[in-house]
């Protein structure tokens, strides 16, 4: 019963063409060259390769943080993630997703009956798998935070220790969501230790997104609007615009 309410199509499109003009202005504001976004892609790559591995945390029995009031990270994950593939791709950034629906990924490459532990492994095993067979350049996944202290608050971008450039965006999404989203955000990036599993294994640039808390409920309330969730998305999309302007991802 507190599920959040998500747009339909109609309104996601609305609101889509609102983030585009935001995430414009903040590429254009950063960028040095004229309108780098459309020159860095390739028109006669065939296929088209994806640019950006967006991964919504969690999904079906997995639910991942829990507000006091029930709200489930899982489905805010989506809800960002889905948002930044639409922003990326029509910024000429081809994406793809490690999910589109609410499900755990354990039996994508064959069917598991398996206990919910067993599910959680296979699901970032899958996750891992799916990343590296995908072709793409840069593996952003999407979180939210839960703590025992409910002051916590503020986005937190984690960075592989496997890829050096890992580190460099996570650096500019930082920055880009203390600049964007909280002036008063002084949370600095942190490399990821053996807990987090998929950054920990994963050979190519990759970041973790704790996008707030849901632990925190001024935060929880704030990321349970759609209104915030598309500005997180498009702070997001632009940051690792910028990051991929820079060469980031690319050798
Ligand atoms: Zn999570």
């Amino acid at each position: 019963m507190h599920t959040p309410k998500f747009p339909d199509s109609t309104v996601r499109l609305y609101v889509l063409a609102a983030c585009l003009t935001f995430v414009s202005v903040v590429i254009l504001g950063f960028s040095t060259g004229v309108l780098p976004i459309r020159q860095a892609v390739s028109v006669d790559a065939s296929p088209v390769m994806p640019v950006f591995i967006l991964d919504p945390g969690h999904g079906g029995e997995d639910g991942g943080a829990e507000s006091a009031d029930g709200i489930l990270e899982k489905n805010l994950n989506l809800d960002v993630a889905l948002t930044m593939e639409a922003l990326a791709d029509f910024l000429g950034y081809p994406s793809v997703l490690t999910r589109t629906e609410d499900e755990m990924l354990y039996n994508r490459y064959g069917s598991t009956e398996e206990t919910v532990k067993k599910k959680k492994t296979y699901d970032l095993r899958n996750r891992l798998r799916f990343a590296e067979q995908s072709g793409g350049s840069l593996f952003c996944s999407i979180h939210m935070n839960k703590f025992p202290q409910a002051d916590c608050r503020g986005l937190q971008v984690y960075y592989s220790p496997e890829a050096e450039e890992s580190s460099a965006y996570a650096v500019i999404l930082q920055s880009y969501a203390r600049t964007f989203l909280d002036p008063e955000n002084d949370r600095e990036t942190k490399k990821a230790d053996s807990s987090i599993y998929l950054l920990h294994r994963i050979q190519m640039p990759a970041v973790l997104v704790e996008c707030g808390f849901l632990s925190n409920p001024e935060e929880c309330a704030l990321l349970n609007t759609p209104a915030y969730r598309q500005k997180t998305a498009a702070v997001l999309t632009a940051a690792l615009a910028e990051g991929w302007e820079a060469g980031l991802g690319k050798s």
